[in-house]
């Protein structure tokens, strides 16, 4: 019987499948990290922001407004996290740093969405109207039991009979990396079954940097289909000699370690 499988476990097993053996066989806990919270704390302010009454805002202080909403958010979000970002053993000033660093990227993000909102109400009229049309479906699971995938999607935008899925990222990089792109097909893939036709486009809101977006065709979409097939294929079994170790950078690195290396470097001979 075929595990469920998401675009986080495939690539964890794309990464190397020793590791994918670790977390999603025997279930070994993961380590909780900054960007682990930090991501997870900006995407409740954007998954907030969408539910803003813009009708409360000055219309002159339009973008004002909006970058002292996620502010205000961000800072209440980081608050409500403190006793989890104390446990990572951070130094405040590291702390401060990353508060900071989300901060800007909010204020990049309200910064492409005003420049949409304002061209959206020239056509449409209102920006209360054009608000409403650019607000995407925000955190949909989309869960697809025959071929055993399920996916998180952070937003779907439909309007000007285009739909588009996009994912918010943290990254350091805008780079639309293998493993990104990977992602986001499994995206297309899973609302193609769910609805019954493919997104035009896929992409990621590096929310640093800005939009980058992929087009979807049906080749891409019968590669995923592949891709995920062989991954069911190769997880079939759960014994850890059946997944390798790809020992390198990913191990450790710099200032960190992979979740699993203490358990791992006990088992290499296996
Ligand atoms: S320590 Fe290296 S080889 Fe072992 S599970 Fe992690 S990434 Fe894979």
């Amino acid at each position: 019987m075929p595990r469920m499988q998401s675009p986080s476990s495939i690539n964890t097993y794309k990464q190397c499948p020793r590791k994918y053996f670790y977390q999603y066989i025997l279930n070994l806990p993961t380590k909780p990290s900054i960007y682990l919270i930090r991501g997870s704390i900006v995407h409740e302010v954007l998954e907030k922001f969408f539910d803003l009454d813009i009708t409360s805002l000055d219309e002159k202080e339009l973008e004002f407004g909006m970058r002292s909403f996620v502010t205000a958010h961000l800072l209440r979000l980081w608050t409500k996290n403190r006793t989890n970002l104390l446990i990572l053993g951070l130094a405040e000033e590291e702390l401060e740093r990353y508060l900071l660093e989300s901060q800007d990227m909010l204020q990049g993000f309200v910064t492409i969405f005003a420049k949409k909102l304002r061209k959206r109400a020239e056509i449409c009229g209102t920006l209360k109207e054009a608000f409403s049309e650019l607000t995407p479906s925000v955190e949909e699971e989309i869960i697809n039991p025959d071929l055993k995938v399920k996916g998180f999607i952070d937003a779907i935008h439909t309007h000007d009979k285009e739909t588009v899925i996009m994912d918010y990222k943290t990254s350091k990089k805008d780079e639309l990396t293998p493993a990104y792109r990977l992602q986001l097909s499994i995206y297309a893939l899973l609302y193609k079954l769910k609805y019954g036709k493919a997104p035009d486009k896929v992409g990621i809101n590096f929310l640093k940097f800005g939009e980058r977006m992929m087009d979807v065709d049906e080749k891409l979409l019968e590669e995923t289909k592949k891709e995920v097939r062989l991954i069911h294929e190769l997880t079939q079994t759960d014994k850890i000699k059946d997944f390798p170790t790809n020992v390198g950078p990913l191990c450790k690195w710099n200032g960190g370690q992979c979740d699993f290396y203490d358990t791992c470097i006990k088992q290499r001979d296996i």
